[in-house]
């Protein structure tokens, strides 16, 4: 196969589906080579097979807000590849999603679900509807509206949700209320990320950020450094940097800044337990303002509107908002500034121009496919415990998670290990993933 051909059909087929065809063109570039050396892949058309998802459900989402007028959304379920096991992968609420974006996230999906070591397939689904400055009954009544329709879609074998940017543990509550009782079923393991007291895993909450830690640590290790005493960056400030800035602190590292949409609040003696918990509050307000930080905190926190978490001095850079949240003239200023690794959390969080300039530039970068697989991957814990009707302690589940952690860490070493004896991250992960799925696409043959 060639990248370039590929890439030309995809083009003309979905134009205007940015997301999509950037994260496959980076899947593609990492993979050609081994791919080339497997003429089995070829004969079976794999690329070709994976590259489309296996199906995709649209609907309208018709709901009343708080003053009485009727209000219509677009939901998707993008059931993109199931050659390791059922769907599984978030929903997105945000004014934005588009089918590009799931797309994207659900080929992503199947690569990161690949490398968590566990049997799931990789789907995404969401809406555009955008939560902010709703009101929690309004919030109630666009989810049970949106599982109207997905639940036709869904089931514990078949395909299972979880939370993404704008759905948590709320959102999740809501659409099981009414997924029971339009299906009448009972299985908690439908969706995953549910609340501790009815079916969800101790951890899931902190799952994605304590594993992206986990990660960072081994690759730190690797190279004989560790996160401790350095000061972090971090975007964002919902359920994924709350991890991450819960176990950075924890590991005796300093988060120095969190951003959102509103601009930057730069923390120079480090985060606190406190403001981590803040951070909960002010994803719960719906309001998506970082400076509510700053507000609260004003001896310890200095909020600068319009500004990024990349403008404040750092050593490790961690982007965990949106995708392509962190471009070219990011990069650049993060390296001036003396930073020196990026872990990329979010899903697809650098733009492929930064991704190159920190590879060029000797800055050590991980995908986001490996970094927060620990959320999925504690998900596919959640499901075990709700197969089994059994709970795990908080113990069992950190451990389970951090093993996982260190496997896809292994893996990336494994097939992105450089003759200089550095690391490609980025090849790694994508081989890695890829290999396994395209090895059980061929097993069973060609549907
Ligand atoms: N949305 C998360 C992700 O991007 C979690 C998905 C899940 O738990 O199914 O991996």
């Amino acid at each position: 196969m060639k990248t370039t051909e590929i890439m030309a059909r995809l083009r003309a087929k979905y134009p205007g589906e940015v997301e999509y065809l950037q994260a496959v063109q980076e899947v593609l570039e990492s993979v050609e080579d081994i791919y080339n050396r497997h003429p089995e892949f070829e004969k079976a058309k794999i690329v070709e097979r994976m590259v489309e998802p296996d199906r995709v459900f649209s609907f309208r989402v018709t709901w009343v807000d708080d003053s009485g007028t009727v209000r219509t959304n677009t939901g998707w379920r993008v059931q993109f590849n199931s050659a390791i096991g059922p769907y599984k992968g978030g929903l997105r609420f945000h004014r934005s999603t588009s089918l590009s974006m799931l797309k994207f996230l659900g080929f992503e999906q199947t690569f990161k679900n690949a490398l968590t070591t566990l049997p799931m397939g990789g789907a995404k689904g969401g809406a555009d509807f955008d939560p902010k400055g709703k009101s929690e009954e309004e919030i109630m009544r666009f989810c049970q509206a949106f599982m109207t329709e997905l639940w036709q879609c869904i089931g514990p074998d078949q395909d299972i949700p979880a939370g993404d940017v704008g759905v948590g543990g709320r959102e999740i509550g809501y659409m099981y209320g009414m997924y029971k009782k339009l299906a009448r079923e009972y299985n908690t393991g439908v969706l995953t990320g549910k609340g501790v007291n009815w079916g969800g895993s101790i951890l899931r909450p902190q799952a994605t950020g304590y594993g992206a830690l986990y990660f960072t640590q081994n690759l730190l290790h690797r190279i004989g450094k560790d996160v401790k005493d350095h000061r972090i960056a971090i975007s964002g400030f919902g359920n994924v940097a709350w991890g991450a800035a819960e176990k950075a602190s924890q590991l005796g590292a300093k988060v120095i800044a969190i951003s959102g949409p509103d601009g930057v609040c730069e923390i120079p003696d480090g985060i606190t337990p406190e403001m981590t918990d803040y951070m909960l509050v002010m994803r719960a307000s719906n309001r998506d303002k970082v400076e509510d930080m700053a507000t609260k905190f004003p001896d310890r926190c200095k909020f600068t509107p319009g500004g990024k978490a990349w403008d404040i001095p750092c050593d490790i850079a961690l982007p965990c908002a949106f995708q392509n949240e962190l471009d070219e003239a990011d990069a650049r200023k993060l390296k001036e500034n003396g930073c020196w690794c990026c872990c990329e959390v979010s899903n697809m969080g650098c733009r492929p121009e930064a991704i190159a300039f920190f590879q060029a530039n000797g800055i050590l970068f991980a995908p986001g496919k490996a970094v927060n697989a620990g959320g999925v991957a504690t998900s596919g814990l959640e499901m075990t415990q709700n197969a089994s009707h059994i709970n795990w302690s908080g113990k069992e589940v950190d451990e389970k998670l951090h093993f996982i952690m260190n496997s896809i860490h292994e893996s990336c070493v494994k097939y992105g290990l450089q003759p200089d004896g550095s690391v490609d991250y980025v090849k790694g992960a994508n081989i890695a993933g890829f290999m396994k799925v395209a090895g059980a696409m061929l097993d069973q043959g060609i549907v």
